[in-house]
């Protein structure tokens, strides 16, 4: 069980939103950690370990497949698409598991 945030590009000319975790956490699936896929352009949630034995794989993107992820930093990473400030939303706190 973990907690998702929203976090909303900053540049009023596009309306990027996603919904991560926002770092490390744990899911039904295993552990997810949140990432820039930089060939998708999308923020996403990247299974890392996938449950039950929660072994560490090669994180890829679900999209595209390719491993072309940066980890992702509140408040340092900035939009994928733009390269705007991103903002977390403080109405997102959303429960997942
Ligand atoms: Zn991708
Ligand atoms: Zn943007």
């Amino acid at each position: 069980m973990g907690s998702a945030f929203s976090y909303k590009c900053t540049n009023p000319d596009y309306s990027y939103e996603a919904t991560v975790s926002g770092g490390k956490d744990c899911g039904f699936c295993g552990e997810v950690e949140s990432m820039v896929c930089l060939d998708c352009r999308e923020l996403i949630d990247v299974l890392t370990a996938p449950a039950p034995d929660l072994k560490p794989i090669e994180p890829r993107c679900d999209k595209c497949k390719v491993q072309n992820l940066r980890k992702f930093y509140p408040g340092r990473t900035r939009c994928p698409k733009c390269g705007a400030r991103l903002r977390k939303d403080p109405n997102s706190d959303v429960l997942w598991d």
